[in-house]
């Protein structure tokens, strides 16, 4: 332990981390509850989406991790309801998309979210190694990671004989510009976080 003039700095808070990351600003919601009226996945959440967005605004350390931990963040459909009402131009998805960032690199996620998260982990593995959606690949890898082996297992014939299902991906052309967009992505979330 040191002692003396040193002073450790206070840890951000996230309303602070969201602005200077998102440009958003926490503070302008004047809590109309437009936002959470339109929302079609309100009902679903434990926070409704005016909720997070007080409990952000209070800037306290428990609010924020509860904010963090909440399985409302990872069901948030990115539909842009809220932000289309919104009188004060809050971008709402912005902020969703950031809190499930940052729950992800904290450790936060709601256990009930851990398929949602399997489901996309998947499926930007898929755009990543073909450039686009690999079907049976996404179902193969979901079901591996979520353990949820059997979930929907009787439309898989249904769909093979309709050719919605191909057994051998499809690569794109120019699927090097892909993998410089997920290096991209890397990079500014790595600084980002530095
Ligand atoms: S609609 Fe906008 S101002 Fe109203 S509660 Fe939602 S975020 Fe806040
Ligand atoms: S973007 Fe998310 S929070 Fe906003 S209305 Fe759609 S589902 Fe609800």
């Amino acid at each position: 332990m040191q002692h003396g003039s040193h002073v450790e700095p206070m840890a951000q808070t996230l309303a602070e981390k969201i602005l200077s990351i998102t440009n958003q600003s926490v503070s302008r919601c004047y809590q109309c509850g437009k936002c959470s009226a339109g929302c079609p996945m309100a009902e679903e959440m434990d926070y409704t989406p005016n909720q997070i967005l007080r409990m952000l605004q209070l800037r306290l350390a428990d609010l924020d991790e509860k904010v963090l931990k909440s399985k409302g963040i990872w069901l948030c459909l990115a539909c842009e309801t809220c932000s289309t009402r919104c009188p004060q131009e809050v971008e709402f998805p912005v902020v969703m998309d950031f809190l499930r960032h940052e729950s992800l690199r904290r450790d936060m996620v709601h256990p009930d979210a851990k398929k949602i998260l399997a489901f996309h982990r998947t499926f930007l593995d898929s755009i990543k190694s073909t450039g686009r959606l690999y079907e049976i690949g996404l179902i193969g890898g979901y079901k591996l990671r979520s353990l949820n082996l059997f979930q929907d297992i009787e439309h898989a014939p249904k769909m093979f004989f309709n050719g919605k299902l191909s057994i051998l991906p499809h690569m794109i052309k120019g699927k090097d510009a892909v993998e410089r967009i997920f290096k991209k992505i890397n990079d500014l979330e790595k600084n980002n976080h530095d």
